[in-house]
């Protein structure tokens, strides 16, 4: 494996002048601008007096000057950390503390990189095992951890992606994810610049905008929330996407609810995969084959995931391998010895099981595991089986201390709009398809769920919330 930028760049020789990325106003960056922004950038990165290994920190607004400067620093060897432009003054000096950049770049300090003249940029000698970036885990389970990322860990998983999902020059790619996470910054843009094809670039998620964009576009990444919103929209039809190739979800659980629908309403089968921060893309359904509705797929090629602990059901927890798996968090010996197991495998979190055709399905979180009557109830089944139930939007479904069960079930119910559903509906419902230790021993109904900017549900919201339903 080499670095990152020399592996993209392997992938879009030919002819420069042809679009890397077409803006809603019609402006154009080709590959041949991409080339030289990004060297401008990276030679005023170095006037800065800032070396190969040192962290630039960059909490902007999501812009293309935004993504030359990641370009920049990748070429110029400078570890790059983005942040949430959401996060506050007092989270932001957390992640200065942490992170120790030699540079903080805000929208205003992007401007002046940007306006840096065409200079010389020679680019050093990189190698696989030399940083590239550390990203911030999305802070759903606790504190935000900055997993390290090689170059060598960034280029195989690009690489893996482009063959399996079928990417080449003539794809255009709807881009309205942020670029301070894995999915919009590595997963989309590597996809895109590293087989020569075309990014049609929003600033944000606008179901509209994206309604607008589709007849142009081959592919679109989202997050479920991205397919739930669009199958609101009148317009989205089956020639609305004639020209599309590829729909991929991921970054949180896609209801199989949702994949149904959106099969019906487009002609399409979302592609779900499943991923992390640590590790980049794990398993993927397959391009060519049967993309299973709720299942996250095997895994890819290269990867190794196996499932440990597992119950009589299959159930145990997710630990992989591979060369896109961090090699541990920025400063944080604890929680990297705690990733790992003695023979060397990262533990996602995550729970799991494989069908008898080596499919993935996610169960949930380990941390989100209900223990209730000393049963293991787990969240995604239950989940499952209210999606389904007439007029149900969404739904999250916790554990809550419970004085004679140790936890009991509690399932938050979003009705869609226009729809009632009462609580005892639901529970009806459940008898004939769920065991008694599994249904929710209250169901609530809410307008909405509590979720951070990647469309995950924040069920730690909702535990401190609901800690005290069964007192
Ligand atoms: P933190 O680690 O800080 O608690 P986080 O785990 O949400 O936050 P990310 O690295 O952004 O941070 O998310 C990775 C997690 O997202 C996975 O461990 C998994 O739980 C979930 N996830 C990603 N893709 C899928 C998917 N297709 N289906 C179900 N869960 C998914
Ligand atoms: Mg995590």
């Amino acid at each position: 494996i080499q670095s990152l930028f020399p592996t993209l760049r392997a992938g879009f020789r030919g002819d420069l002048f042809r679009p890397a990325l077409i803006e809603a106003s019609g402006a154009v960056l080709s590959y041949a601008d991409l080339l030289a922004r990004s060297g401008a950038m990276a030679a005023a990165l170095l006037a800065r007096g800032l070396k190969a290994g040192d962290r630039i920190v960059v909490q902007t607004s999501k812009s293309v000057d935004a993504l030359l400067l990641y370009l920049a620093a990748l070429r110029a060897g400078i570890v790059y950390v983005p942040l949430n432009p959401a996060h506050t003054r007092a989270e932001l000096d957390y992640f200065l503390e942490d992170a120790e950049p030699g540079l903080f770049v805000d929208d205003a300090e992007l401007a002046r990189l940007a306006a840096a003249p065409v200079a010389d940029f020679a680019e050093p000698a990189l190698g696989p095992d030399d940083l590239a970036a550390i990203l911030y885990t999305s802070g759903t389970t606790g504190r935000s951890k900055g997993a390290l990322l090689s170059q060598g860990n960034l280029a195989s998983n690009a690489a893996t992606l482009i063959r399996e999902w079928r990417f080449t020059e003539a794809d255009r790619l709807i881009h309205a994810l942020p670029i301070f996470h894995v999915h919009g910054l590595f997963v989309a843009t590597h996809c895109v610049i590293g087989s020569g094809a075309a990014m049609l670039w929003q600033p944000g998620f606008d179901a509209d905008a994206i309604v607008r964009a589709l007849p142009d576009a081959s592919v679109l990444m989202g997050v479920p929330t991205f397919y739930t919103r669009l199958l609101a929209k009148d317009g989205l039809t089956p020639d609305l996407c004639g020209n599309m190739r590829l729909f991929v979800s991921g970054s949180a659980p896609l209801s199989a609810e949702t994949h149904r629908e959106w099969q019906a309403r487009t002609g399409h089968r979302i592609l779900e995969r499943y991923g992390m921060t640590e590790t980049g893309m794990l398993s993927s359904n397959p391009y060519d084959g049967d993309r299973r509705a709720g299942s996250v797929g095997p895994p890819l090629p290269g990867v190794a995931i196996r499932i440990a602990g597992a119950d009589a059901d299959g159930v145990g927890g997710i630990e992989v391998k591979g060369p896109n798996v961090t090699r541990g968090y920025w400063r944080n010996a604890e929680k990297t010895a705690e990733a790992f197991t003695a023979d060397g495998w990262f533990e996602t979190g995550d729970l799991g099981r494989f069908d008898g055709d080596g499919y993935l399905w996610i169960v949930g979180r380990a941390k989100d595991l209900i223990i209730s009557g000393g049963f293991n109830v787990y969240p995604a089944e239950v989940e499952a089986a209210i999606e389904v139930l007439d007029g149900v939007a969404e739904v999250a479904v916790i554990g809550a201390p419970h004085p004679d069960f140790g936890e009991g079930v509690v399932a938050v119910v979003v009705p869609r709009a226009g729809a009632e559903v009462s609580p005892h509906a639901v529970s009806d419902a459940l008898r004939e398809t769920l065991a008694a230790y599994k249904r929710p021993k209250t169901v609530l109904i809410r307008d909405a769920l509590p979720r951070n900017a990647m469309g995950k549900v924040e069920k730690a919201v909702l535990r401190r919330e609901l800690a005290s339903a069964f007192d």
